[in-house]
């Protein structure tokens, strides 16, 4: 299952020691309060997530340490060291994987992008083998599968993600279970522990993409998940001005197999992307809860509203769908009718942002053409809801 000759895991040093990260597990790091924050952990007072995005991945408090690990801009290291090369370790990088690692509970590898690292988790799976994943995924994902599957590099096999005993059937003959729970963008939650089980029965991989929940909402690896994958792009940057991400594994070999194809195939991430990444990281606790409880009432708001036919959400996060009458040409008259509403892809972002999803040719048939997936911000909700009313108004 997992590629041979991975580099095996050498303990972390502290921050003085950066410099000298065993060559290509610079970020494979075992979860435990010492490698969390090797200065503030203490074991006796156990520290919520919100404390863990503030202290984890700093230099330790002594004169004269920074209080934030610095873009660290080289290619090279000093021969003689554990890095030596840029492809292979940064400490940016390193701080920005500590915290997100501590956040979910395990190993994190940062990678280029949101789907350097799904491509580095389908990786994962010998050749040939069988990927069950939802019919509802973001499309660059089902893209990608369809890709592989299209060159004979793995079978990929779509199900509802919601019906568990489907899953659970489709489990029997696969390497690897990935899905996105809440589903991008049908926002369907997928009962997690419960496909691990299944999965696990048949000795197949599990990998979560977690990208809508954040570790503040959801930790698949706590429910038996074998990898979580980020497009840090999105909550975890916060920004709308980095691209990146993650996969988060608590298992040594799967993380040493995910630095492995990261070292030999180079989708790794900028040092400013991750300095800029792990700033955003810091305060995704108090964006997502904003952003999560604007999202709550404006789903309370817009219920029954005469243009839309389904508001959906799924009881938590900053992702609304709503499904607006007259499909396609319906949704389509929202673009240009919104001053705060900005009309783009992407998500997660402070800015409240929209768009009608089978506006992309890849999107599902399933997804009704007049869905347009919301991305709730951190705007002042009354103005948000001012703006959006008032284009569907207008609509309606
Ligand atoms: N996973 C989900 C749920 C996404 O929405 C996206 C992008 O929109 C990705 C993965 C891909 O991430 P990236 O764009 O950072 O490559």
């Amino acid at each position: 299952m997992v590629p041979g000759g991975a580099p095996k895991h050498t303990p972390t040093p502290g921050y003085a020691g950066r410099g000298a990260q065993p060559q290509a597990v610079a970020s494979a790091r075992p979860v435990s309060p010492e490698v969390w924050n090797v200065h503030d952990a203490n074991d006796e007072m156990p520290l919520h997530p919100e404390t863990m995005a503030i202290i984890a991945g700093r230099p330790p408090h002594e004169p004269d340490q920074p209080m934030s690990v610095p873009v660290h801009l080289t290619s090279t290291y000093v021969a003689g060291g554990h890095v030596e090369y840029g492809r292979y370790g940064n400490p940016s990088w390193t701080a920005f994987e500590e915290t997100l690692g501590a956040l979910e509970g395990g190993h994190c590898v940062s990678f280029a992008s949101g789907m350097a690292a799904i491509a580095a988790v389908f990786d994962l799976v010998e050749p040939g083998g069988t990927i069950v994943a939802p019919r509802h995924s973001y499309t660059g994902t089902v893209a990608a599968l369809a890709e592989r599957e299209e060159h004979g590099r793995a079978k990929a096999v779509f199900v509802d993600i919601t019906d568990t005993a489907a899953v659970a059937e489709a489990c029997a003959d696969a390497a690897m279970v990935w899905f996105e729970t809440p589903t991008n963008p049908a926002l369907e939650v997928a009962d997690i522990a419960a496909i691990v089980r299944a999965a696990h029965a048949h000795g197949a991989i599990v990998a979560v993409d977690n990208t809508f929940a954040t570790p503040l909402l959801q930790r698949p690896l706590e429910l038996g998940a074998d990898v979580v994958v980020h497009s840090a792009t999105k909550y975890i940057s916060g920004h709308s001005d980095v691209l990146m991400g993650a996969a988060i594994t608590a298992s040594d070999e799967l993380a040493a197999a995910l630095v492995q194809r990261r070292s030999l195939y180079g989708a790794i991430p900028a040092p400013f992307e991750a300095f800029l990444a792990l700033r955003g990281l810091r305060t995704l606790p108090v964006r997502l809860e904003r952003a999560q409880a604007t999202a709550q009432e404006l789903v309370r708001r817009l219920d029954g509203h005469p243009a839309l036919e389904e508001v959906r959400y799924p009881g938590f996060g900053a992702i609304v769908s709503i499904v607006v009458r007259g499909g396609a040409e319906g949704a389509d008259a929202l673009v240009g009718r919104t001053r705060l509403w900005v009309h783009a892809t992407s998500l997660g972002g402070v800015e409240s942002t929209f768009e009608r999803r089978r506006r992309w040719p890849l999107e599902q048939p399933t997804i009704p053409e007049g869905l347009v997936r919301l991305s709730v911000g951190l705007e002042h909700v009354d103005d948000l809801h001012r703006d959006l009313v008032g284009a569907l108004d207008s609509i309606a």
